[in-house]
């Protein structure tokens, strides 16, 4: 057990370590193994002491030992986001296999959430990457594709309708990868509870933003309720019950 769980929360530090390769370098379309690690302003190959996760920016505190740049926090954060997450996917599942399957879902909608965020940009191989895992993500494949392609199928009509009333291009392709995503890992009814929660999060979020006319992406709401009502699927399903009797 507690083996198991550490072993996962280290893949998902190192994990967390690649991941911030691939925000940095899937937007810029550069490759994500060459040339390896090096400081984006010196350009400095890193010693592999460099490179431990978390460890190495608290070291170094928080500047490249060459040309004492500051480091972005948001590298130790990022892996330390991706350990938390394999850790408390364990915690829920108790079981290694799903739990790393899970866990890689919503470190790479976590890589996704801040793509959109910084680049506005949502690329497609980590969204299907993270769609096709998800699928895996339980014993229950079939159900969980048929779910998949109920929320894709769901999503791009709705993409239809709203595009046809406000007249322009509402939804974009990635939002549909993400709901089938959410379709697969929650299921018919939680992944509408998902939808309806990120909205709740994200509008104040918009409401502030709106003013400065910047544009707010979606995803990180998603990600972010998708994981909560995951983390807590036996809480919000009593709920349901109760409330509907469904
Ligand atoms: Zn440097």
């Amino acid at each position: 057990m507690m083996l198991e769980g550490g072993i996962l929360i280290l893949f998902g530090l190192l994990f967390g370590s690649f991941l911030n390769v691939l925000i940095l370098r899937i937007p810029k379309e550069e490759s994500i193994v060459f040339p390896g690690s090096h400081c984006t302003k010196c350009n400095t190959k890193l010693k592999w002491w460099h490179n431990i996760p978390i460890f190495s920016w608290l070291l170094l505190g928080g500047k490249c030992s060459f040309c004492k740049d500051k480091i972005s926090i948001q590298y130790p954060i990022i892996e330390f986001l991706t350990a938390l997450i394999f850790g408390l996917v364990y915690y829920k599942l108790g079981d290694i296999t799903y739990s790393f399957i899970t866990g890689l879902v919503f470190a790479l909608l976590l890589g996704l959430s801040l793509i959109d965020l910084r680049y506005k940009a949502v690329p497609d191989s980590l969204n299907l990457a993270a769609l096709t895992l998800a699928i895996f993500a339980s014993p229950f494949i079939l159900e969980n594709l048929t779910n998949a392609l109920l929320y894709a199928g769901g999503f791009a009509l709705l993409r239809f309708y709203v595009s046809y009333i406000v007249k322009k291009e509402a939804l974009g392709e990635a939002d549909i990868m993400i709901a089938a995503t959410i379709g697969a890992l929650v299921g018919l009814k939680l992944g509408a509870l998902v939808i309806f929660l990120s909205a709740i999060i994200a509008l104040p979020v918009f409401i502030i933003i709106k003013d400065k006319d910047l544009e707010v992406p979606f995803i990180p709401f998603l990600a972010f309720a998708l994981f909560i009502v995951y983390m807590f699927d036996g809480f919000f399903a009593q709920v349901f019950e109760t409330l509907y009797g469904v």
